[in-house]
């Protein structure tokens, strides 16, 4: 058995999957949450067994994945019989700045890089790398790969990476387009193609990406050329509680209006805005139909802020790649919800998207073509599968390769 434990962690969370990539089946999955807060607790899914949750004070990730292992090689509700079962461990890690252009083994010098970086992602690698480091306590020997949200981006044109600031604020400073969700844009086009018996060389392919946070791409040949979101996962479409694109002047006029230094400006930007702000009810669309349908203007108003973004990026990424031959929907909201992605096509006809309405409206969660058959464009959804990704990269570089 080639056993990979695959680890996304973040601030308070670390959510975790062993996959047996023999044949490339979740034998088990878990979260555990509020790390270093009161109530912290994991929840363990045995694949074919009951999940469980228990509930103890998890103080810090490396307790926090000593109880993952404990989970994974307990006496009732364990897979594997001791830790030599997991052969690799693969790492989610946000940004890989300009250094990390595809996965790698993580060594010292790795690190080192990775370390680097969190200037350009204070939010997101510092969580990542305590992931990793309690990993390494735990299982000193056994090799670990850091697969980056940005790697997939790393190819697009300079036209579309680089910002209309001074050229120094690029060199000097590293400012410019990353682009994350990678693993999931990668996944997601490969798998479309596959499923049309395409190569995906030959396609022109627009990735909807939209879960709490979401992010379009424009695939091309296989090659992400464009993305919505930046420096960092702040721009581009509204979203759950991330503004998404707006006018820089807005930031200082906001502080001054508000009182807010940097981190609490930081703070409001990605945690208070979105359709949470927009809607004054919840981030969670199911609470956002829900609302509106009883007649929230407000709820209303914020998914069609939502549709109307996701609209104008199709076709703006349509004009980038001269043309468009296919569209995919994935992410809690692109898999599981029927009327956003129709509005997000409303008005799309004279690019060739038919969107069969009656068919789409109530798919949840399963792969389907939900365009009609004299549609130009092919729209998709595609459940994304991003921890098989980092699953398969790191059986590459340490197991299979
Ligand atoms: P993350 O970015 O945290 O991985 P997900 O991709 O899991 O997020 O997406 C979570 C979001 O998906 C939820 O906030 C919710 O808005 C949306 N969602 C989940 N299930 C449904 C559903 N049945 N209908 C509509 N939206 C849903």
């Amino acid at each position: 058995m080639k056993n990979v434990l695959v680890i996304n962690a973040g601030s308070s969370s670390l959510k975790y999957q062993l996959i047996d990539m023999d044949d490339e089946s979740v034998i088990a999955k878990g979260l555990v949450e509020r790390i270093g807060i009161e109530h912290s607790m994991i929840k363990h899914k045995p694949t074919g067994k009951d999940s469980v949750q228990i509930e103890k004070p998890i103080g810090d990730h490396v307790k926090a994945m000593a109880y993952v292992i404990d989970a994974l090689i307990d006496k009732e509700h364990g897979v594997i019989e001791d830790l030599s079962s997991i052969k690799a461990v693969g790492h989610r890690m946000v940004h890989g700045g300009e250094k990390f252009s595809s996965s790698v083994l993580i060594d010292e010098e790795v690190m080192e890089a990775v370390k680097e970086n969190i200037e350009i992602a204070p939010l997101h690698n510092p969580a990542n790398i305590m992931g990793i480091e309690a990993c390494r306590k735990i299982m000193p020997d056994v090799p670990m790969v850091a697969v980056f949200d940005t790697a997939f981006h790393a190819k697009m044109p300079r036209e579309a990476y680089l910002y209309g600031l001074p050229y120094d604020a690029y060199t000097k400073y590293k400012i410019r387009r990353y682009g994350f969700h990678g693993t999931s844009h990668s996944y997601v086009s490969k798998k479309a193609a596959q499923i049309l018996g395409k190569d995906v060389k030959d396609l022109k392919i627009i990735t909807c990406h939209l879960g709490n946070g979401s992010s379009i791409a424009a695939v091309k040949g296989g090659v992400s050329v464009d993305t919505t979101m930046g420096f960092t996962p702040l721009e581009g479409l509204v979203m759950g509680t991330r503004s998404g694109d707006i006018d820089a002047a807005i930031v200082p006029y906001l502080m001054n209006k508000m009182g807010m230094n940097v981190d609490e400006t930081i703070a409001y930007l990605n945690k208070k805005c979105g359709v949470l702000g927009l809607s004054g009810v919840s981030s969670d669309f199911r609470d956002l139909w829900d609302a509106a349908n009883a007649g929230n203007e407000r709820a209303k108003t914020a998914l069609d802020v939502f549709c109307y973004k996701i609209k104008k990026y199709i076709g703006a990424y349509a004009a980038a790649m001269g043309g468009v031959d296919v569209i995919t929907f994935a992410g809690g909201i692109g898999e599981n919800d029927g009327p956003v992605r129709a509005l997000a096509c409303e008005g799309l006809e004279f690019l060739g998207v038919k969107i069969d309405t009656e068919f789409n409206h109530p798919l949840r969660g399963r792969q389907a073509v939900i365009s009609t058959p004299d549609s130009k464009v092919v729209v998709m959804i595609v459940p994304t599968d991003e921890e098989l990704v980092i699953a398969r990269d790191t059986c590459e570089l340490v197991l299979c390769g």
